[in-house]
Parts: structure tokens; C-alpha cells; sequence
């Protein structure tokens, strides 16, 4: 037994100790002047039932922590100053890799080509992908180990941004990615492992305990076993099988995995159309920055279709990758002719909705699982891409709450900051961290203070089917806890981004502790 003494408690006025034992809560009480084993002072710290990031890549995470971080930069010059210090520590030939560019942040915002990274090296292979992750930036080594020429053909679902003369400029979008990095070399187990333990270190100190991981390997998922069997795993994770037989397959056969409290495997993510950001994304109409776009789509709708019946019928929620109305109305489509709608499948992003397809989601069953921080960082080009009379579809995350939707939220990190309380705040003003714009971007859509830390607990916990045992602080719950050093108060919003973590905890026991106190 574990008492949790001298903290105050989200929602729960009257109480000011948990007393918790074997993972799990106990009793609520009113004062800890109770006999006890072990007790543990939470410092007048505010409780908030453990954070849970419902879209994050935790790989990617770890990755991009030991990558060339191009996220801020401000001009093309900028983000090869920061390459260019990378390299001086890079044995020549070995592949230098990044992600975080973003020419829209850019003083002249084009697409980079080969020729800048040419000038730097041209001993070493280089591929950044692009903030979205649905772009990449590489050099001319690169291009050649992957024998990339005039001559090579367009992939499908893919595009190569070629010069007037066809020539590879150096910019790959979604599938036409692969041609370049099938070429770097595999990530071993000891790689793997060792970028988990950087990405849960960075999570549990922003106060997260659960994770949905939107993309998971057979192998991840071996290693995480390991991890828990040794104690170290530190997070609850959900898995999202990456879509590809070789993860699937075996999973497939012996049906959804849900028995350990610290690992699912039940269900299965599919990307069918890009992001906004690279025009990837599939809509109705056309760009109205680029009136020959309508985006792209990854798998045919068909396919999908299939895939959707395949796991369906073996129990796993379907977890689709939709931002464009377009790529969200065919999801909704198949799901609506195939799915179980028993299954709580997911539409993951879910940014520009048309409006005849917010009620589809309830009546399917469907959770829209979005990001705030996306809408925020997009802000300032989305007009741009969609046209004023589009901008209700974007990031509609009240509409679907006003219908009773659950909207778990999440950061897919390392795509943004994987921290939630970046997260609430976006959700609550729709402002970025200046505070700009004053009354929030299309302020309709914002949450209330509740709701946005729902998103982070109750909802999530929904998202994957446990909210009878995670996402609220009552008994018989997981002990699992976000401890800040203040109460988030809906009276003074600006003031949330002041938050800080004291304590997280997970599964009754400490798993990181500010030492800041
Ligand atoms: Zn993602």
C-alpha cells in the first residue's frame, strides 16, 4: 500500500489523499491522518488522472531527439547552418538524417533543393523529412545510392517535384519517400530500444502515463514486451499495427492482444490521404492555392475497403489516417458499408470535415482523434490552402463534442511537442503561445477547460476501449496520475502554459519528479 498524502485533486474538493495499492486506486480521502504503510508527500500538488497522448509516434519520438531537429528554423540558410554543424561529427559516407523544416516558416517560402545540401556535402547521403513527415528534403548522393534520375518514373500516391526540365529537384512527397529511404539502413533492436527510453524520459516528465502509438512494428512490439517483462516500460502504450503484412500478419491470426495492463495490440493504423502542408491531403475541391491539386491518396479506396473488412471481421479497430474532406468522406464510406460498427474505428486527424459528415461519425460510432497543436501551428497558411469558404470544415473539434463525440487528443509527436499541457491550451483558446490571434482562430470551435482535459484523459482512455479502468481518479482505477504545481482554472487560460509538472505517476509508483520543489 502506497498513500498518497497532501495534494488537492481535479474535481474532487473534499479530497486530500489517495490511498493506492497494486496499480491501483483504493480510497479517496479526506485528510491522510489514516495508518498506513508507505506514504508519499505530493507538496500541495494539483492530481489530474494521468495524461494520455492518443496520436503519438514513440520511435519517431526517440528518433527525432537524436536527429537533426530543423523544427523553427527561419530560413533555408538557417536549417543548413544547423546540417552543417551536424555533419562535422559524421563519418563521411554515413547518412545524415533530420526532420522539422517547414518552408511556410520560411523568409522565402519555396521548396529547398539538392543543390543547398550539395553544398555542404557531398560525402554523406541526407534526407530531412519535411514537419509533417509527409515530405522529405534530400541531396544529391542520396538520389544517386537510390538511382534516381529523369527517368524515373512517378510512384503512385507519391510525387518526385521535378525541375522544368525533369530533372529530381530533391523534394519526394508521401510514397515517392520510400525510393529514398529504403535505401538507409535498417534500425537494429539496440536502436529501437534505446529511442524508446529517450521518448518515454521526454513523456513522463511532461506528465504523460499512456500513449497511442500511430504506427507499430512486429519488432516494437517485441521490445516493449521485453521492456515490460524488466520493468523499464515506464507508459501504458496502445499499438497501432503498422500496415504492412509483415507486422500484421501474425497478429491477424491470433486476434486482438488485450489482457496486459501496460500493451494492447488491437488495432491497426492506414494511411489514406497526405497532409494539408504539402497539399497532400485529399479534398473535394480543388487547393485554392493550387486550383490543378486535389491532394493525393495513398491507397485506393478500394483497398482500403478491403482492409477495413479484413480487420473488422477479426475484431481489431481500424484506425485511418484522413485529413482532406475528401479522404475523410471515403473512410466514413467503407466504414459505413463494412466495419463492425460495434468496433469503435478511428478517423485519425480528422482536420477539414465537411459539415454533412460530422453526424456520420456519431451514428457510425466513429472517434475523429485530432491534434490542437496542429491547428495552431497551421494557422497562419490554412486560408491560404482551403479558401475563406471552407474555413468551418477546419479542425471542427466543438462541432463533434456539441453532438457527444469523444475527441481524444493528442500531439502526434515528434510532429509537434508532445506536451499536453501545449495541447489543452491550444484546445481551449486556439492561440498560439504568443497568445495571437487575441480572440482565438475561428473561436467557435474552442473547447471549454473540461472538455480539454477529457480530450487528454477520459476520452483517450475511450479511444482504446478502457475507460472502466483509466482516465478518471475514482476507485478501482489505475493509479496512475499527472501531479502540476497548479490548479488549471478555466477563469484564466493564459495562465495554463504557466503549469508544471511535480510528479507522474503510473501504476501507483513514481516515474518522474520535478526537482524544481
Ligand atoms: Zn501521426
Amino acid at each position: 500500500m502506497i498513500l498518497y498524502t497532501n495534494c488537492n485533486v481535479y474535481e474532487r474538493p473534499d479530497i486530500k489523499a489517495i490511498l493506492c495499492n497494486k496499480g491501483k486506486i483504493i480510497q479517496l480521502l479526506p485528510s491522510g491522518n489514516i495508518n498506513s504503510g508507505k506514504r508519499i508527500d505530493l507538496k500541495g500538488g494539483w492530481v489530474y488522472p494521468g495524461f494520455i497522448d492518443s496520436h503519438m509516434h514513440l520511435t519517431g519520438l526517440g528518433w527525432s531527439l537524436e536527429s537533426v531537429d530543423l523544427v523553427g528554423t527561419t530560413s533555408k540558410l538557417d536549417a543548413l547552418k544547423k546540417i552543417k554543424e551536424e555533419i562535422k561529427n559524421t563519418p563521411k559516407g554515413t547518412w545524415v538524417l533530420g526532420r522539422g523544416w517547414d518552408q511556410n516558416d520560411w523568409s522565402k517560402s519555396e521548396y529547398p533543393k539538392a543543390t543547398d545540401l550539395d553544398l555542404i556535402s557531398m560525402d554523406h547521403p541526407m534526407i530531412f523529412r519535411r514537419i509533417d513527415g509527409h515530405a522529405a528534403w534530400t541531396n544529391t548522393l542520396a538520389m544517386k545510392l537510390a538511382n534516381i534520375s529523369e527517368n524515373t518514373v512517378d510512384v503512385n500516391g507519391g510525387i518526385i517535384i521535378r525541375d522544368d526540365i525533369g530533372y529530381p529537384t530533391g523534394i519526394f512527397i508521401d510514397n515517392a519517400l520510400d525510393l529514398i529511404e529504403s535505401q538507409i539502413p535498417e534500425k537494429t533492436e539496440q536502436d529501437i530500444y534505446r529511442q524508446i527510453i529517450k521518448a518515454q524520459t521526454m513523456l513522463n516528465k511532461f506528465g504523460i502515463t499512456s500513449i497511442h502509438d500511430a504506427g507499430t512494428s512486429k519488432k516494437e512490439i517485441k521490445i516493449l514486451k521485453k521492456m515490460i517483462k524488466n520493468e523499464e516500460l515506464s507508459l501504458r502504450v496502445y499499438t497501432m499495427l503498422n500496415n504492412n503484412p509483415k507486422d500484421y500478419d501474425s497478429f491477424l491470426e491470433s486476434g486482438p492482444e488485450i489482457e496486459n495492463p501496460f500493451i494492447k495490440v488491437q488495432s491497426i493504423k492506414i494511411y489514406l490521404d497526405g497532409a494539408l502542408g504539402s497539399r497532400g491531403a485529399a479534398l473535394l475541391e480543388p487547393y485554392s492555392d493550387s486550383p490543378s491539386e486535389n491532394g493525393l491518396l495513398i491507397i485506393k479506396p478500394s483497398e482500403h475497403k478491403s482492409l477495413v473488412k479484413k480487420f473488422s471481421k477479426s475484431g481489431f479497430q481500424v484506425n485511418t489516417h484522413g485529413i482532406g474532406d475528401r479522404a475523410i468522406r471515403i473512410i466514413l464510406d467503407n466504414y459505413e458499408e463494412v466495419a463492425n460498427t460495434k468496433i469503435r474505428n478511428r478517423i485519425e486527424h480528422s482536420q477539414i470535415v465537411h459539415p454533412d459528415d460530422v453526424p456520420r461519425f456519431k451514428e457510425l460510432n466513429v472517434i475523429p482523434a485530432m491534434q490542437s497543436t496542429h491547428c495552431t501551428s497551421d494557422m497562419p497558411w490554412v486560408e491560404e490552402r482551403i479558401g475563406l469558404e471552407r474555413m468551418h470544415e477546419a479542425y471542427p473539434w466543438k462541432s463533434f463534442i456539441k453532438l457527444n463525440i469523444p475527441v481524444p487528443g493528442g500531439s502526434d509527436a515528434p510532429i509537434e511537442s508532445p506536451n499536453p499541457i501545449e495541447g489543452i491550451y491550444a484546445s481551449v483558446t486556439r492561440k498560439d503561445k504568443n497568445g495571437l490571434p487575441e480572440k482565438g482562430w475561428y473561436s467557435e470551435q474552442k473547447m471549454t477547460l473540461k472538455e480539454a482535459i477529457k480530450s487528454y484523459t477520459e476520452w483517450g482512455a475511450y479511444a482504446s476501449y478502457e475507460e472502466k479502468i483509466k482516465g478518471k481518479i475514482k476507485e478501482n482505477f489505475y493509479a496512475d496520475f499527472t501531479v502540476l504545481d497548479q490548479e488549471l482554472k478555466s477563469t484564466n487560460l493564459e495562465m495554463i502554459l504557466d503549469a508544471r509538472v511535480l510528479f507522474t505517476i503510473l501504476n501507483g509508483k513514481i516515474v518522474y519528479q520535478s526537482n524544481e520543489q
